[in-house]
């Protein structure tokens, strides 16, 4: 009896590591994804390819099939790179990279010291003031845009001047961001532009050595794809996406880990992949992640331009992208383009009462659907929402990233993906 009673606490608990997510893995990858061994998964010493080997072992480990060789899928672009020196001291005040500033996406390279010159709503609405000012600017010399209330200024044609770097100063400097955000690019800017946080540079400040040092490099990178062969419909396929990379560093100290963006996603994935390599599906099932993702969409470009089986064979396409939050729901992007598949993801939502709510959305270029969706591919993207505000950051950390809703979520998606087993 005891025996036999040990056996069905072992069926039990074999049934539930066998059908349910786990929430416990999916944070152990994001947190692997988000170590400082990553590099923020971008461009400098290569963190995305140390992520793309890392996503390839867990594939491997799960016991996945690979189109290809090992699991790659590889193709380059161009991006700047700035693995050297970014560096904005202030009066011998060196501000901290991420935290006080970033630069823009597609800074050009800048070394040496410069004048600043201060600008707000005052010095804009005075004609004499700002002549001054207009006089002064020259190469030697950053224009620092203090506090400008766009809409009680009388001349937003100056601002605009300014903004539009119309008399050739070496930069700009935003000197009242609210929040940093940066992102990728694949090309220079006409002019270095540098954001700062509120409160951190005063309008007494009058000279700045700015060190930015900036490569655009050809950045070799590849998509790793895999999948689960169905019993039943093996031509019949349903897609899971999500990009691994993210925005990598901005100079030698700077890492934006990209918990949430997209972590997250890639945790899903990876759980949904061992999910369906020991719950069989009758279709086949495939994960692809993607590189290049915030440089452009290039890693799900290149794969819908190079596809490793015909893309109308593809039943559904789920891109999954933000999926750290969800306790204000999911925004599923193209459910007005596809209604009624989007009416069933809310009756599969209604009957599990997974998320409070599904937002609708229209078609948005936003993230890797898109070139599928282009292509006539039945494709949703997903993210969840929630009071989660770290958004291309130095701050979206793989310890600050709640997960509030990831069991729901899992299982909204993978019920959901079910009914499209059949390729109708
Ligand atoms: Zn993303």
């Amino acid at each position: 009896m005891f025996k036999v009673i040990r056996l069905s606490a072992l069926i039990l608990l074999c049934n539930f590591t066998l059908h349910a997510q786990n929430i416990n893995y999916a944070r152990k990858v994001i947190n692997d994804l988000c170590a400082p061994e990553m590099y923020g998964r971008g461009y400098v010493k290569k963190g995305d390819n140390i992520a793309a080997k890392y996503i390839r072992e867990e594939l491997k480990a799960a016991k996945l099939k690979s189109f290809t060789a090992e699991y790659f899928q590889e193709f380059g672009f161009p991006v700047s790179v700035y693995e050297n020196e970014v560096k904005v001291i202030v009066d011998d005040h060196g501000l901290i990279p991420g935290e006080h500033f970033i630069i823009s996406a597609g800074c050009p390279p800048v070394d040496g010291v410069f004048k600043l010159l201060w600008i707000d709503s005052a010095t804009i609405d005075n004609q004499a003031a700002f002549n001054q000012i207009e006089k002064q600017i020259s190469r030697q010399t950053f224009v620092v845009v203090g506090e400008v209330k766009y809409q009680k200024i009388n001349h937003p044609e100056r601002l605009k001047q300014i903004t539009s770097n119309e008399f050739n100063a070496r930069g700009i400097i935003y000197a009242a961001e609210k929040k940093l955000t940066w992102s990728v690019s694949t090309k220079w800017d006409q002019f270095a532009t540098i954001f700062v946080k509120e409160g951190i540079l005063k309008p007494f400040q009058t000279s700045a050595k700015i060190t930015i040092a900036a490569q655009i490099k050809s950045h070799a990178t590849q998509n790793v794809i895999a999948y689960v062969e169905g019993s039943k419909y093996k031509d019949s396929f349903v897609v899971f996406t999500a990009h691994y990379d993210h925005l990598g560093m901005m100079g030698k100290e700077a890492i934006f880990p990209g918990a949430n963006d997209n972590a997250s996603g890639v945790a899903m994935l990876l759980d949904l992949a061992n999910y369906y390599s020991k719950n069989k599906p009758e279709y086949s099932v495939v994960f692809m992640f993607f590189a290049g993702e915030e440089a452009g969409l290039f890693g799900s470009y290149y794969y819908t331009q190079n596809p490793l089986f015909p893309l109308k064979q593809i039943s559904l396409l789920l891109n999954l992208d933000l999926m750290g939050t969800g306790d204000k729901g999911l925004t599923a992007v193209n459910a007005t383009v596809f209604p009624d598949e989007f009416q069933e993801l809310q009756l599969v939502n209604m009957d599990g009462d997974f998320l409070p709510t599904i937002a609708s959305r229209g078609k948005a270029q936003n993230s890797d659907h898109h070139y599928f969706t282009e292509n006539g591919v039945r494709s949703f993207f997903f993210y969840l929402m929630g009071d989660y505000h770290f958004y291309h950051d130095v701050d979206d950390k793989a310890d600050a990233l709640p997960l509030s809703k990831y069991n729901e979520a899992f299982k909204l998606i993978q019920k959901f993906a079910d009914h499209y087993q059949k390729g109708e």
